[in-house]
């Protein structure tokens, strides 16, 4: 059944629809290549960080590799005296690094917040969690500090940049502590579900739902306030840094200021919506998300940054109709993000019967949709065919890929290592495609297929 609005009458589940539910909160398959492919992703992932963060630190950003196999043990040897030069994981590193898990922590814990009402959960009987949303008031709280402990000089922001492979290191082993100890924790807690029941697989994918301390959902605070703060804080590093060296700050900095601002702000602006989200309600806190929030995006997708902190500004300079066209890339792509997203979240909240939707800044136009058309399902869920949704089924992956492939255009062709961050975002977003699409083709049966129909095209509407 297709419908128009109002969306506002809200939706039940149907019986048919929770035994769906049921059999989707079971373990069937291994993905990623099961306990062997994630064992080979929990080691590569960290060696590939550290070989790029070193190309880029101690080469000029070029790939090195051992002319011969004979120099291979040579190659390695170097490669380990540099991780121990420069990323050792130093008590400085560690102050810094924990002093902003700390700090995030208390203000997500005493801050004041927009209360936000979850998706009813299929494993706790459908019942909706509460989620204190008080990221926006954080951040701002989080800005003023970091603005008065550098004008101060008790923490100058270029720290951060210079201790760039000190601070992946500690990151790197908080990341890997916090997911075995979050493991051990679901297991003598009895809040595991889905599982495979192989032992390191199980740490991957992990084993709790929604971790909770407190009024804190650590999940969605982990993928805020970790990655996006620091990610933000290294370009503003890299702008004082410029300023400090040069006397002014480059137009391709000033750009990573303003791509990572808009990152960070618009997933704490919009926190309330991040419960909608596949992380927040199917995804469970395991070493995929928590290594990737606390270490693998604040280290790995920012590499232009480090590459304008250490080269001349001449080896990355466009000409202003260059400039123009980036900086409005960058925003145009960040509008449909902003905007689908939203138009997502607030229809998913309609159908909850929420009507009354929180104003931060900034809202992009056309963010709520008057009248939206939909699929109704025989689970009872409905599926948005107006508004960006009505073009592709992920315009909202498409406009996040085009603005990380920005931020490795940002340098142009001085080096190819600050394109990592698209490459893999490519690849990780085709996967989880295919994954999403796979579930919601069994969640949803025939009204899939008919919302396929309707909407034919998954990315670029007359393309693929
Ligand atoms: P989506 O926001 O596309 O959510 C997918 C889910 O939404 C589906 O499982 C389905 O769930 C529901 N859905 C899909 N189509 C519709 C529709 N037309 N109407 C209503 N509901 C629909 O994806 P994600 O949660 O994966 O991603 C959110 C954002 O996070 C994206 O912009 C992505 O790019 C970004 N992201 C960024 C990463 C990074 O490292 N920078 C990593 C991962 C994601 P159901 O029907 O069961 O409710």
């Amino acid at each position: 059944m297709a419908g128009k609005s109002p969306a506002t009458n809200k939706i039940t589940v149907s019986e048919a629809g929770k035994e769906i539910d049921r059999r989707l909160d079971q373990h069937d398959k291994y993905e990623f290549g099961g306990p062997f492919g994630v064992t080979c992703i929990m080691l590569g992932f960290p060696a590939l960080m550290y070989y790029l963060w070193i190309c880029l630190w101690f080469y000029d950003g070029q790939l090195v590799y051992p002319k011969s196999f004979a120099d291979v043990n040579l190659f390695l040897a170097e490669m380990w005296a540099h991780v121990c030069e420069g990323a050792s994981p130093s008590l400085y590193a560690w102050k810094v690094y924990g002093g902003n898990i700390i700090f995030q922590l208390f203000l997500a814990w005493v801050m004041p917040g927009y209360r936000q009402e979850g998706l009813p959960v299929p494993s706790l009987n459908y019942k909706t969690l509460i989620y204190n949303c008080n990221a926006l008031y954080s951040l701002y709280a989080t800005m003023i500090t970091a603005a008065v402990l550098h004008c101060t000089n008790i923490f100058r922001l270029t720290e951060i940049l210079d201790n760039f492979g000190h601070l992946m290191s500690v990151a790197m082993i908080c990341g890997f502590a916090t997911s075995f100890g979050v493991y051990f924790w679901a297991i003598a807690t009895g809040s595991q579900i889905r599982m495979s029941g192989n032992f390191i697989y199980d740490v991957f994918m992990g084993a709790i739902l929604n971790p909770r301390i407190g009024p804190i959902d650590l999940k969605m605070w982990a993928e805020v306030r970790i990655p996006w703060v620091i990610v933000f804080f290294l370009s503003v590093s890299g702008g004082c840094k410029q300023y400090e060296t040069l006397g002014y700050v480059t137009p391709n900095m000033a750009f990573m200021i303003l791509a990572t601002w808009l990152y960070l702000n618009a997933c704490a602006k919009a926190e309330e919506c991040i419960p909608q989200t596949w992380d927040m309600y199917h995804e469970k806190w395991g070493f995929m998300v928590i290594f990737w929030n606390f270490a693998g995006v604040p280290f790995s997708y920012i590499y232009s940054i480090v590459y304008m902190a250490r080269q001349d500004p001449s080896k990355y300079q466009f000409s202003t109709p260059t400039y123009v066209l980036l900086y409005t890339t960058l925003l145009a792509a960040y509008y449909i993000w902003d905007c689908s997203m939203s138009q997502k979240s607030r229809f998913k909240m309609q159908t909850q019967g929420l009507t009354n939707f929180r104003k931060t800044f900034p809202q992009v136009p056309w963010c709520i949709i008057e009248n939206p058309t939909y699929i109704q399902t025989a689970h009872g869920n409905r599926l948005l065919t107006s508004g960006w949704w009505a073009y592709s089924r992920k315009p909202n992956y498409v406009a996040d890929w085009i603005m990380s492939f920005c931020w490795g255009a940002v340098i142009g062709t001085a080096t190819p290592i600050p394109y990592f961050y698209s490459v893999f975002f490519i690849v990780v977003l085709v996967h989880r495609v295919s994954r999403d699409f796979e579930r919601c083709s069994v969640k949803y049966g025939k009204d899939w297929d008919r919302y396929c129909e309707v909407v034919p095209y998954k990315f670029i509407p007359g393309v693929f």
